[in-house]
């Protein structure tokens, strides 16, 4: 089938991912652990899945929301500060959103937070009051200023954030930071985090055709089961069974370990377990204290719950 029928073909699930910028490795890498097969040319708009129903739109971050409120997009990745800021928006608006956030995803992370130039004396929220902040994001500086009961000015910028207090045109900015090293560059320094962001699935809550709902729903399970075997490990061991109980604390976040008799060898059994977290040689030492032998640490490639 030609590229040119797929893009008009409606049963055929559309996922906006940011064109150029921080989230789109880690976006299509999800994409393709999620099993995705696609071509993607050059500044492309659009990749069509060869082995899926679900074609990829490149798109500004900030236009992510939108693309899913008005049913472009099906389904978006997107940072939870562009989410919550849009909310605010269309609730200022009094527009209902037709995004939801489906699931949080294990990239992007970043802090919005409040920054003041060296030299400024911060104790706290009442420290804004008849400031000027600067900010891109007014919508959650305005919620975050009213639980606060601050009254404070919001100067909307559309970048360059960070220059704006030695322009004169703020006292200090509310931004993205995830190492601080920008802030340190210009003068300012961390004061409080106004929100804790990473990437977000979004999905609209509008009721969509029976086979893309049924995409969607498989798309849903992949990407659950990316999310949780990353650092997850496959541990492998024998051990005494009455050692069991002392293995079982051991092991960081598994669930119900499988325990097989090893023939021919009394009272040592072989145990299988999944374990949500990295496992540290610490934890193997630890193990073998208490009688565990042939440990085999292995990493998890797929997991369906
Ligand atoms: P676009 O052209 O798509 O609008 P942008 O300049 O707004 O790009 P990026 O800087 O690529 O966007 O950031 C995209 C998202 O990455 C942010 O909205 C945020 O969710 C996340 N992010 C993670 N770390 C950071 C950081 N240190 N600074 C800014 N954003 C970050
Ligand atoms: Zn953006």
């Amino acid at each position: 089938m030609g590229s040119e029928l797929n893009s008009t073909d409606p049963m055929r699930l559309k996922i906006a991912v940011q064109k150029n910028g921080r989230l789109t490795d880690s976006s299509l890498d999800l994409l393709s652990r999620c099993g995705l097969k696609y071509s993607r040319g050059k500044d492309q708009l659009m990749c069509y899945g060869e082995n899926m129903p679900l074609d990829v739109l490149f798109v500004r971050d900030d236009d992510i929301p939108d693309l899913v409120q008005e049913d472009v997009c099906d389904l978006g990745l997107v940072g939870l500060n562009v989410v919550q800021e849009k909310r605010l928006a269309f609730a200022a608006r009094a527009i209902a959103p037709l995004f939801e956030t489906v699931q949080l995803l294990d990239f992007g992370r970043c802090k919005l937070c409040i920054a003041v130039p060296d030299g400024f004396d911060y104790r706290g929220a009442q420290s804004l009051q008849g400031k000027r902040i600067a900010t891109t994001y007014p919508h959650i500086v305005g919620r975050f200023l009213a639980d606060h009961g601050i009254a404070a000015e919001v100067v909307v910028l559309s970048g360059s954030v960070e220059i704006a207090p030695r322009l004169g045109r703020a006292d200090l900015i509310c931004d993205l930071v995830s190492t601080g090293s920008t802030l340190a560059a210009n003068h300012l320094r961390h004061a409080e985090t106004v929100l804790d962001s990473q990437a977000v699935l979004i999905r609209t809550p509008v009721p969509i055709a029976p086979e893309k709902q049924e995409w969607t729903r498989r798309l849903l399970m992949r990407i659950d089961g990316v999310e949780q075997v990353k650092g997850s490990k496959y541990i492998m061991l024998h051990a005494p069974r009455s050692a069991l109980p002392a293995i079982a604390k051991l092991l960081p976040g598994s669930e119900a370990p499988t325990v097989i008799p090893l023939e021919g060898r009394g009272d040592r059994v072989a145990v299988h377990a999944v374990c949500r977290e990295n496992v540290f040689w610490e934890t193997l030492e630890e193990l073998k204290g208490v009688g565990a032998t042939s440990v085999l640490v292995l990493p998890v490639e797929k997991m369906l719950a």
